[in-house]
């Protein structure tokens, strides 16, 4: 059977499943094209119970389009912070300043005028577009990608930019009427049932009559996945300085990672104990006390930073820093994810 004739078949036994299915999720709730907009450009890289929290908050703080586009930028980021990739947030504020001025306030209905919007790619303007307006277009990320290859029992590298490419030209000649619950079909399918690593749980899916992968048991090796992304390692000591009850921050640069954000102190090298006191002389600081607060590793998509952090008592302040109160720096200043573990130690 043609690869195009085993995919019609999955339609609708996709949307049955997903209609008897599908979790009750904050932003289902009366297909407002706002809120679909937000929860997919947060569960971007983000899984969806970390996002929870997040998306009521922002709601909560921005209700509205005119809300998001009207924003400072220094709330929005601490709106984000945690949640990392701090770009998605500032796009998401240019976007709604467009569809201000554009559209009047309102989320452009198609999927061609989604596509135009600053941090709008192919997957976030076909899930608006589908589960908002069911226009009949698809919505291909990760979860799809593994459903599909599975069910066509497709060697092709899914990390490959052609795969995905194909799989969207033919997911684009099999859309149903009611494109927003295949597509979400599809994908809670990928998220809940045909699982990563190996590991589906096919006696519960509702394709494993037509699934080429589980009949052949391939499921082990489908997905194929070969391209392997190298990962530059930067080791960093991080310092907690602190002058009676006040902690220094600076902002980091306006290009380039995190940039814009607030961070503690740090060098680009993994100092010991002892090599810190000639860092601190160089910022005009001497210490009284020195702590070694842990290690930690964050990962970026294409750097991993090796940090170590010491927590410092210093006997005066000085200029180059911001010297905030820890109140202050819990509810004003978004401090990205990477130095979280060393604020938890304030
Ligand atoms: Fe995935 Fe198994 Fe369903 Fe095939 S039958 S789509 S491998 S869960």
């Amino acid at each position: 059977m043609q690869e195009i004739e085993l995919m019609k078949k999955i339609t609708e036994p996709i949307i049955k499943w997903y209609q008897e299915n599908k979790r009750e999720l904050p932003w289902r709730k009366g297909k407002n094209p706002y809120h679909i907009w937000i929860s997919e450009i947060m569960l971007q890289q983000t899984r969806i119970e970390a996002v929870m929290g997040y998306y009521e908050r922002f709601l909560k703080s921005l209700p509205t389009m005119q809300d998001l586009a009207k924003v400072d930028e220094e709330k929005l980021l601490k709106l984000w912070e945690g949640l990392g990739y701090y770009n998605r947030a500032r796009n998401l504020k240019k976007a709604a300043q467009i569809v201000q001025e554009k559209y009047q306030g309102s989320m452009p209905k198609s999927y061609q005028e989604l596509l135009e919007l600053p941090g709008i790619g192919e997957y976030t303007a076909g899930a608006i577009a589908s589960i908002a307006y069911d226009e009949k277009v698809p919505a291909v990320d990760g979860n799809v990608l593994r459903v599909i290859s599975r069910v066509v029992a497709s060697k092709k590298d899914v990390l490959e930019g052609k795969t995905k490419k194909k799989f969207t030209e033919k997911l684009q000649k099999i859309m149903p009427k009611q494109a927003g619950d295949f597509n979400e079909g599809l994908m809670e399918l990928g998220e809940r049932i045909c699982l990563p690593n190996g590991k589906p749980n096919c006696e519960e899916c509702p394709l494993q009559e037509f699934c080429l992968a589980k009949k052949e048991n391939l499921t082990d090796s489908i997905p194929v996945r070969k391209i392997k992304t190298k990962r530059r390692k930067e080791q960093k000591t991080v310092f907690l300085l602190e002058y009676k009850g006040k902690i220094a921050i600076r902002k980091r640069e306006s290009k380039g990672l995190l940039a814009n954000l607030y961070e503690f102190p740090n060098v680009d090298e993994k100092l010991t104990k002892k090599a810190i006191s000639d860092v601190l002389k160089k910022w005009n600081l001497e210490a009284s006390n020195i702590e070694e607060i842990g290690i930690h590793h964050h990962i970026f998509s294409h750097v991993e930073w090796e940090m170590i952090g010491y927590k410092i008592a210093v006997e005066t302040m000085n200029e180059e820093f911001i010297w905030v109160k820890k109140e202050e720096l819990l509810e004003e200043y978004a401090i990205p994810g990477a130095f979280g573990k060393f604020r938890e130690k304030i």
